[in-house]
């Protein structure tokens, strides 16, 4: 009888070994899937640093392409609009990390310029040790209608379907109301001056600074735009603004 009920069990347990080699099997497929997945990841982050070319090899087309919305070149000030009035980036994401701290909480971007930000705050807190503040990331027309309603002049807020935080490639970084009272905070002058040097390592450029004569606003030192590394560091060797080398070039 003992014997017979041992029997059985074996079987049992033999049936429920199988079971269990194969959800060990099926469960170590996920993880060497999740560990691939983080490895390609890295790649692509560190690719994108050191070979953007190799990685966005599609950009091509797509680079000094000032007209479609989706480009990441894609050119807007208070003249010049979006063809589709509200157009949405199709790949946003949200931004916050443990190099960002997004005051608003559900601040998003195009997923090109999130990667790139994350990389820039990485580097930034290592020098400063303390997070990158973004204020205001993509802004839909619908938001931007909003903030005009509030009134806000068009020197210092684009009007709707004008606005560069509508491409999804655009940030603002700490909280200020105007130039004057952002240099004269000496943590931001700092952080400012660290941006005008490394920024564009990253891809961006800080689209208005020289006035409302070149780029049709007010000077904004808080004002960041993803530009990819090409153009960024075009615009940074050259000491132009988006806009000169947009009139130069368009
Ligand atoms: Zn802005």
């Amino acid at each position: 009888m003992k014997k017979i009920f041992k029997k059985k069990l074996f079987r049992v347990n033999s049936k429920l070994r199988i079971y269990i080699y194969i959800i060990a099997f099926f469960l170590s497929l996920v993880f060497i899937a999740i560990i691939y997945q983080s490895h390609k990841n890295r790649v692509l982050i560190n690719n994108i640093k050191h070979n953007p070319i190799q990685v966005y090899y599609k950009i091509d087309d797509l680079l000094y392409d000032f007209l479609t919305d989706s480009s990441i070149t894609k050119f807007v000030n208070n003249k010049t609009s979006f063809n589709k009035l509200a157009y949405i980036p199709s790949n946003l994401e949200y931004i916050s990390s443990d190099y960002v701290t997004d005051s608003k909480w559900n601040s998003r971007l195009r997923e090109e310029a999130n990667i790139a930000l994350q990389d820039m705050a990485k580097d930034f807190y290592d020098v400063f040790w303390v997070k990158m503040q973004v204020v205001s990331a993509y802004r839909s027309y619908d938001y931007q209608v909003g903030i005009k309603s509030r009134w806000c002049s068009d020197l210092l807020c684009a009007k709707a379907w004008f606005s560069e935080h509508q491409t999804g490639l655009a940030v603002d970084l700490w909280e200020t109301t105007t130039k004057d009272e952002f240099l004269s905070k000496s943590n931001l002058l700092k952080y400012f001056n660290w941006m005008k040097k490394n920024a564009y390592k990253y891809g961006f450029h800080n689209t208005y600074q020289k006035w409302l004569s070149i780029d049709w606003y007010l000077v904004e030192p808080w004002h960041w735009r993803y530009l990819w590394f090409d153009l960024a560091s075009e615009l940074h060797n050259t000491n132009k603004t988006f806009a000169e080398y947009y009139y130069i070039n368009k």
